[in-house]
Formats: structure tokens, sequence, C-alpha cells
């Protein structure tokens, strides 16, 4: 009877082939003109890594203004806005939508007591009703 030894050997495994492609070429310098950094083969990256940060923030800051049209989520009507986040097309949508968050939300609550409220009053009902 033998048992498989493969769990001990998991740390260990030959260069796949996959592994080989995305090695990069040796020689490759960092992308930012000036700086003539030696990518490492294994640096996926186009830059060194005193660049790569500088370039990704680059990219961040395009993203954050470009400007994008959504619909408001209170009345519907499209406006442009340069903030990802932002949900209504006024302030007068954005408190609308807040107050009616928070009736909503009372209504919901209400009920809730109003529920709970029948129910022990069924149950006590019920407990009367079985005692006599
Ligand atoms: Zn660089
Ligand atoms: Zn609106």
């Amino acid at each position: 009877m033998s048992t498989p030894v493969t769990t001990s050997l998991n740390t260990w495994r030959p260069v796949s082939q996959a592994d080989r492609v995305t090695a990069r070429k040796r020689g490759r310098i960092c992308a930012v003109e000036g700086c003539d950094t030696i990518l490492s083969i294994y640096n996926p990256a186009r830059y060194c890594s005193v660049h790569v940060d500088e370039a990704q923030d680059a990219c961040r800051l395009r993203l954050a203004h470009a400007t994008r049209t959504l619909a408001c989520e209170h009345c519907g009507a499209p406006f442009e806005t340069r903030n990802a986040h932002r949900r209504y097309c006024s302030d007068r949508c954005r408190m609308a939508a807040f107050s009616r968050r928070k009736r909503l939300a009372q209504r919901a609550e209400r009920r809730l007591e109003q529920r709970t409220a029948e129910a022990a009053a069924r149950e006590e009902a019920q407990r009367v009703g079985g005692a006599a």
C-alpha cells in the first residue's frame, strides 16, 4: 500500500510553459523618457518600480476627470458629472431622495410594530382561549 507524495512536492514545480511566456525579454528599460532603469524579466509592466506608480496615478487622474452622463436616481434626469459617485442631478433631488428613504423606513418600522402588536394580541387571545 502506497500513499501519494504529491502534497509534499507541491511547493516545488518545474517552470511551466506558461511561466516562460510571462517572463519578458532581457534588457527592456523603463518607458519613461530619460529613465534607463533596466526592467526585471519578471516585471510585466513597462515602467520601473519608481515610475510604475506615477503611471498608474496618471491613469487614475484621467479616469477621475472624465466627464460622464448619469441619470439622476431620484428624478431620472440626465446630468453630467466628473464624480463617479454622484447619484443625483441636484442637491434638491439628493435631499428629496434622502427624506423619501427616511419616510419609507419610518413607514416600514411602523408596519413592523403594528404586525408585532397584532401577533402578540393573537397569541394572547389564543392563550386565553386555550385556558378556558
Ligand atoms: Zn523609470
Ligand atoms: Zn434629479
